[in-house]
């Protein structure tokens, strides 16, 4: 029989568990038994996979072809050095893909969720991993489920299975057994499956399958998990395509030029390999995941845990932050500054005590721990803290009026009720935002109301969270405890007027926004005028031309009258979080790139469509988390503009590195095509490009990856998100640098065997290899020069230089190298004259450089 055909104790007897929970022990065996609670693809790649990778890359094979094509015209050496550098170019990859893979795992573990469970009768909590048929999980609203599972107990549970079964409406569960007969997943209800989410309640229950046995996993196994592809690794892969079309034409129409001409065909055939080689950046995809993912590990130490790689990229296009106020631009730090006591109501029930203190009390959920710490949202926190300063400690109170339901806190009703008993009847306690509980009055109070609002306002206007505090009294507990029948009729009891402090470096970082060309935007619950004092203050809004707009105004303007205001909109208050949707929709309408935080269940469809979700790592729900890109570890807004700074530069560095190839490619391409029609030889040999291409090229620009990031980065406008790799004069760069190698190159060796230097060969190709080292050098910068920035801000560059300068020396002095690379030692003078000419494109950047910084 079907565990949900079972009643719930028969299905603890199979499972051989009760609703204690199972034991350490016995949880341990079942897991070597049944194996992690985990989907399976998700598995990391392991080290023999990695080093396969390295090998299985096309350029990897067109170069074996290239060392069987030596073997055939007999010149076996060639095929030794190409093999050799294929080698080491693996190497050098798998190292780098192995660290990038390590810092993701490091991520991936610290993403990781984690599941409440009764183990030895304790509730613990284990890795969502860990989990095994049997357990006993606790689950309340905005965890998602960890596990397949039977419930036991559920109190107003509601659980949204959308991701299963399509079904958008949330789910009812109970724990009766059902009847016979045949039902449909979501029919099943009183099952609950892994990865969807409680909107609502709690609930303890059995897991009754774990991993790839869960419905999900059933899903996952015909459902191929893709390894996810950033927008710039997409057009990078359709320039790649591009290229290797035009490369082809180069290649032929070289092949054919030099038959022509009557040069023995199997050189001709390995240098039109070599010059395939030089042009493909097929290497460059793997580098930008490279990149990307080191960049996620940097991310981390600033408290930003990237969930999608691509978010790295992206961040750096942002135009507007969408942010939560409470704990991310304040501190959290709420205090209770004043109250404020309606006249005198007589309100039975309450005895002789003080009504708005005694409401402080009973109305809370924070609690006292035996060593003075206090537990709960710091709004509770701060409210019950303040009574109990004033002689009205929860526990003595509760213990005279015992608290009988509760109508718990939610951001789209901005209040929460408790009901209690007295010797007079049930006493409904509310407590909320003060423009919620206006219409919540009894209308004997309507008189009152405008001298109310006017305090309210006086007390918002100065940056205050006012909450106002009502009471009425039942004669007995009603069967119905929806907020509409209980929270009304209320009787007026007073206020508290509470101080958040804004934090300080959030102060910095809206101004940072703002040279940045970035638009902070606050959204919060609260008050109009409170969110407006806390957005002046932090520099939000500063001019009469930004606009606060409330819930309710924003759902009366329609859709082209919201659209002609949206980006004038500095601070939302009084909105629900299903608004946040609207928000982002009517901004990215408008062509802005917008990055949005939230914290609670009914995020998740903000999160999952800005443009970049952040959830709170702190105050966060796992549905928030799950559904975000970015995970903020300090819920600081600075932190956001902090991981906007690193996408700048990780983004920047990325453009470098692939304009520094692509101009070493047009190089080489240039000099191979070109020295022909001048009459020359071909300058250089299969295997001298080789050597340049996969080790003098890739050292500098694996270097360019940990560049810091530059003074202008955050003074200038936003990336636009679909700028090709060409924009901004890219293009013209890349052509210009690679035609200024090639021409060196090629007039290096007609002089030299003008000047009758049987070396030509030699310092032709000391040319190509020191003039894009040179280059490595000045592209560090897209601005100041390097001698501004210094040699040793970037280390690994600084080592990469070094290092590929020595490896060439050796080449060209070391007699082993002559004889495989078919290379002669320079004279000390011929050296001179090769590094004089090579860095001439040194200077020809650093002048482009000093052009860029005249311009006003
Ligand atoms: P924010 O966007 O600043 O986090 P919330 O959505 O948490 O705001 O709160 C919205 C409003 O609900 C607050 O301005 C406050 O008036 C009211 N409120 C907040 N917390 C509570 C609570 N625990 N009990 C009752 N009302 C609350
Ligand atoms: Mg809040």
């Amino acid at each position: 029989m079907p565990y949900y055909q079972t009643p719930v104790a028969e299905v603890a007897a199979a499972l051989a568990t009760s609703p204690a929970g199972l034991s350490a022990v016995v949880a341990g065996q079942r897991l070597a038994e049944h194996g992690p609670n985990e989907l399976s693809g998700s598995r990391q790649k392991s080290v023999w996979q990695l080093l396969l990778h390295q090998l299985a890359d096309v350029m990897i094979l067109v170069l074996l072809a290239a060392a069987g094509v030596s073997v055939l015209i007999g010149e076996a050496k060639s095929a030794y050095v190409i093999l050799a550098i294929v080698g080491l170019n693996a190497v050098i990859g798998f190292v780098q893909e192995y660290r990038a893979d390590k810092a993701l795992e490091a991520l991936q573990q610290l993403a990781a969720s984690h599941a409440l469970v009764l183990r030895d009768g304790l509730p613990q909590q284990v890795l969502t991993a860990a989990l095994v048929p049997g357990d006993v999980v606790l689950l309340e609203a905005g965890n998602v489920l960890p596990a397949d599972v039977r419930f036991l107990e559920t109190h107003a549970l509601k659980v949204d299975e959308s991701s299963l079964t399509g079904e958008s409406r949330n789910v009812e569960k109970t724990v009766e057994a059902l009847p016979p007969g045949d039902y449909a997943l979501g029919d099943r209800l009183n099952l609950g499956y892994k990865g969807t989410s409680v909107t609502n309640g709690r609930a303890t229950a059995y897991v009754v399958a774990t991993g790839m046995a869960t419905e999900l996993g059933k899903i996952a196994t015909l459902i191929q998990t893709k390894e996810v592809v950033t927008p710039l690794q997409k057009r990078l892969g359709t320039l790649g395509k591009r290229l290797s079309g035009a490369v082809l034409v180069v290649a032929a129409l070289f092949f054919a030029v030099g038959w022509l001409r009557g040069e023995p065909w199997q050189d001709l055939l390995l240098v039109a390999i070599s010059l395939a080689i030089a042009a493909l950046p097929e290497a460059l995809p793997a580098l930008v995941t490279v990149s990307l993912a080191l960049g996620a590990g940097r991310l981390m130490q600033s408290h930003a845990l990237i969930r999608k790689l691509p978010a790295v990229e992206t961040l750096g296009s942002v135009t507007y932050i969408c942010t939560d106020k409470t704990g991310t631009l304040t501190l959290n730090q709420m205090t209770v500054e004043d109250l404020y006591e309606a006249p005198a109501e007589t309100l039975p029930g309450l005895g002789g005590h003080n009504p708005l203190l005694a409401a402080l009390a009973l109305n809370t959920d924070a609690t006292c721990g035996p060593d003075k710490q206090w537990l709960g949202d710091s709004t509770e926190v701060a409210l019950a803290r303040y009574a109990a300063g004033h002689d009205y400690a929860r526990p003595a109170l509760e213990a005279q009026f015992p608290r009988l339901a509760e109508l718990p806190f939610d951001s789209e009703r901005k209040c929460m009720s408790t009901l209690h008993q007295t010797p007079q009847g049930v006493l409904v306690l509310t407590k909320g935002a003060a423009g919620s509980l206006y219409q919540q009055l009894a209308a004997s109070q309507q008189a009152s109301l405008p001298e109310l609002k006017r305090r309210v306002d006086a007390q918002a206007a100065q940056g205050y969270r006012v909450l106002a505090y009502g009471a009425r009294l039942l004669p007995e507990l009603p069967a119905d405890l929806s907020p509409a029948t209980i929270e009304t009729d209320l009787t007026f009891l007073g206020f508290a007027s509470l101080i958040d402090p804004p934090r300080e470096e959030a102060r910095q970082a809206v101004a940072e926004c703002k040279t940045a060309g970035i638009i902070p935007v606050m959204i919060t619950g609260d008050h109009k005028l409170t969110a407006q004092a806390i957005a002046e203050k932090l520099g939000i809004i500063s001019s009469e031309q930004e606009l606060v707009l409330t819930g309710p105004e924003l759902t009366a303007l329609d859709e082209p009258g919201f659209a002609a205001v949206v980006e004038r909109v500095r601070v939302y208050a009084r909105v629900d979080p299903a608004q946040k949707l609207r928000i982002i929709r009517a901004l990215q309408a408008r062509h802005q790139f917008v990055a949005m935080t939230g914290d609670g269940v009914n995020d998740a469809p903000a999160l999952k469509n800005a443009d970049i979700g952040i959830a709170m790592g702190i105050n966060g729900t796992e549905v928030a988390k799950e559904a975000a890109a970015l995970i903020l570890l300090d819920d600081n807004f600075a932190t956001i503009v902090e991981a906007v700074r690193h996408g700048r530069r990780i983004y920047d560095n990325i453009l470098k590195f692939i304009r520094y190839l692509l101009a070493g490619s047009v190089g080489e391409i240039t000099a191979l095509f070109c020295a022909p029609f001048f009459g020359l030889p071909v300058p250089l040999l299969a295997i001298h490009i080789l050597w340049i291409n996969l080790i003098t090229d890739g050292l500098p620009g694996l270097a360019l990856a940990y560049e810091p990031a530059e003074k202008s980065t955050m003074q200038r406008p936003p990336i636009a998100p679909r700028q090709t790799i060409f924009a901004a004069g890219l293009g013209w760069f890349i052509l210009g640098i690679g035609l200024l190698i090639g021409g060196l190159t090629i007039g290096m060796q007609a002089w030299a065997i003008a000047r009758g230097l049987p070396h030509w060969q030699t310092m032709a190709f000391t040319v190509l290899c020191f003039s894009q080292l040179g280059l490595a050098l000045a592209i560090r910068s897209g601005r100041e020069s390097i001698f501004s920035i210094g040699l040793l801000s970037n280390k690994a560059m600084l080592g990469a230089v070094v290092l590929t300068v020595g490896l060439h020396l050796a080449i060209i002095y070391v007699p082993f190298c002559n004889e495989l690379f078919s290379t002669q030692p320079l004279t000390v003078a011929e050296l001179a004259i090769a590094a004089a000419v090579a860095s001439v494109v040194f200077g020809v950047v650093e002048v482009q450089k000093l052009i860029i910084r005249r311009r006003p």
